[in-house]
């Protein structure tokens, strides 16, 4: 009868909201109650889940029969768990999985045991159906096996999409979790056919099922991240429309803050503490290794003249062009710093003398080519190398610097290296004192 199927899909659509308003209640109190309230609540629900798995389905409109185990509590799981992802890591997601699956091992093991027991009966009409438990540790094991590797897919495949939705969580939210729904539907109702023999009907109305379930959930986890957790973002002042929907897992801020750190915010070259450890490292495995590498130390010609004329804004820009030639024109694995003022860095693995300082007449001639008019500037530079020129990072330096400051002697837009002393023809420029 039609009427009872669709009351059964407004009864599956309650369920799934009863569901989740509890536990996201529990989740958002975290901060209070600690994540273990939440994770004990999951775990309890699990067990019904499995149990309804295997006994308990409904018919809902085109012939579908569901159970509302898999249709309503391992899918809110599974998308429960992508929120705990997303507002916290995947260490914390590891921990319910974990538990999940040791817990139902523990099931399978206790059940075999209490198996071996000769019971009393309490009453002749009551007794235990440990046969039941038996084949429900079963199902529980293969489905959280499965659990595994759905958790891992469903994070990989958000991942995967930030790509293609950036902050528009709901197509990802739900794209993510309808493709690794399909995944599980399909290797869960393999399990279940072994042990129930349950029939194709089962496999398709399931899905058709979840996709329903993934629907609706997809909405109330965007609709959560949306309502309660945007102010923990670390915004201040007034959020913006904007802001709603700029969310970012732990680990995408944590990995945007890593690529960020060490780096100086004016030019984006790395900074000069990378400088003193990275920088250093490389020199150190290199001479050990004894492999080369050259260090060219970069200054600005009448960098101080350029900002008494055109302003320290001008300067400012000028240097961050000036970083980005530099870090266009060197090789990927080459590492720019921005060692101080208007001075840079550049260490080059695997280039000795010669081809270090035909390295550094390919930067100062590109940097004397570019910029216009009075934002053309020129470089000095002076080049060392390890290990023909000295084996550590502060000898490598001081030499440098030394070749650095001929450089400038010799007349300025010029490099000076071990052997090549490669002096350009000065470029007249507008700032040039005269
Ligand atoms: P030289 O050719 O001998 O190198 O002359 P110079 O004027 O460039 O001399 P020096 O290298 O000592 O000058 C450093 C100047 O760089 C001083 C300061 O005006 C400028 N400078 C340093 N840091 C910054 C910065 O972050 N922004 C701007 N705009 N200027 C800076
Ligand atoms: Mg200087
Ligand atoms: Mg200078």
């Amino acid at each position: 009868m039609p009427l009872a199927e669709w009351s059964n899909v407004a009864l599956l659509a309650g369920d799934a909201l009863i569901y989740f308003t509890v536990l996201a209640v529990l989740f958002r109190a975290r901060a209070r109650l600690g994540i273990g309230a939440f994770f004990c609540a999951l775990g309890v629900m699990h067990f019904l889940e499995t149990y309804l798995a295997s006994t308990f389905y409904v018919a809902l409109p085109a012939g579908i029969v569901a159970s509302p185990g898999s249709t309503i509590l391992f899918t809110g799981k599974l998308m429960l768990l992508l929120l705990v992802y997303i507002r916290e890591d995947a260490r914390m997601v590891r921990q319910p999985i974990y538990g999940l699956l040791i817990g139902n091992l523990l099931l399978f093991a206790l059940a075999f045991v209490m198996r071996q027991h000769l019971p009393t009966a309490l009453t002749p009409d009551r007794f235990a159906d440990l046969g039941f438990l038996d084949e429900m540790g079963a199902l529980m094991v293969w489905g959280t096996l499965i659990l595994f590797a759905d958790c891992i897919l469903i994070i990989l495949l958000y991942e995967r999409l930030r790509g293609a939705f950036g902050n528009a969580l709901l197509p990802r939210i739900a794209l993510t979790a309808a493709a690794v729904m399909t995944f599980d539907q399909f290797m869960f109702y393999a399990g279940l056919r072994f042990l129930t023999g349950a029939d194709l009907t089962v496999l398709f109305g399931g899905w058709a099922a979840k996709m329903g379930a993934v629907a609706l959930y997809s909405g109330l986890v965007t609709a959560y991240l949306t309502v309660f957790e945007k102010a923990a973002f670390g915004q201040t002042g007034a959020p913006r429309i904007a802001d709603v929907f700029d969310l970012l897992t732990y680990r995408e801020r944590y990995e945007d803050l890593l690529a960020r750190s060490g780096r100086d915010a004016l030019t984006g070259a790395l900074d000069r503490g990378r400088l003193e450890t990275q920088g250093r490292d490389v020199i150190a495995r290199a001479a050990t290794a004894g492999v080369s590498v050259s260090l060219l130390l970069i200054d600005i010609d009448h960098f101080k003249t350029f900002n008494d004329r055109f302003g320290h804004a001008r300067g400012d820009a000028v240097l961050r062009q000036i970083a980005s030639e530099i870090m266009t024109t060197v090789r990927a694995a080459d590492l720019t710093f921005r060692f101080g003022g208007e001075e840079f860095v550049v260490l080059a693995e695997g280039l000795n003398a010669e081809q270090a300082v035909v390295l550094g007449e390919r930067l100062r001639a590109a940097i004397a080519a570019s910029g216009a008019g009075t934002s053309r500037v020129t470089v000095s530079m002076g080049v060392s190398t390890c290990a023909s020129d000295a084996a550590d990072y502060d000898s490598l330096f001081e030499i440098a610097d030394r070749r650095l400051y001929r450089a400038k002697a010799a007349g300025r837009n010029c490099v000076v290296g071990e052997r090549a002393v490669n002096v350009s023809q000065p470029v007249r420029l507008v700032h040039q004192a005269s």
